[in-house]
């Protein structure tokens, strides 16, 4: 899978780090981004329910399609 996270609907909720801290993280401006090496999510199960948890639909897991 690979996590897509559009900053420009971020609004920094703070929500996905929070629910999957393993995997998101906030910048200095409080926009969501993910941890080094977590860009497919590094097999965490509550990417999903981040991007769910997300206020702003801002999160976006897509399968890959190589899987
Ligand atoms: S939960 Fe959504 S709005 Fe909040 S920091 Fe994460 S991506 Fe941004």
């Amino acid at each position: 899978m690979r996590i897509d996270i559009d900053t420009d609907v971020c609004i920094g909720a703070g929500q996905c780090a929070m629910t999957a801290p393993t995997v998101f993280t906030q910048d200095d401006d409080g926009l969501s981004e993910l941890l080094p090496g977590q860009e497919d999510g590094g097999g965490s199960p509550l990417v999903r329910e981040a991007a769910r948890a997300c206020p702003v639909g801002a999160i976006a897991v897509v399968a890959d399609p190589a899987t």
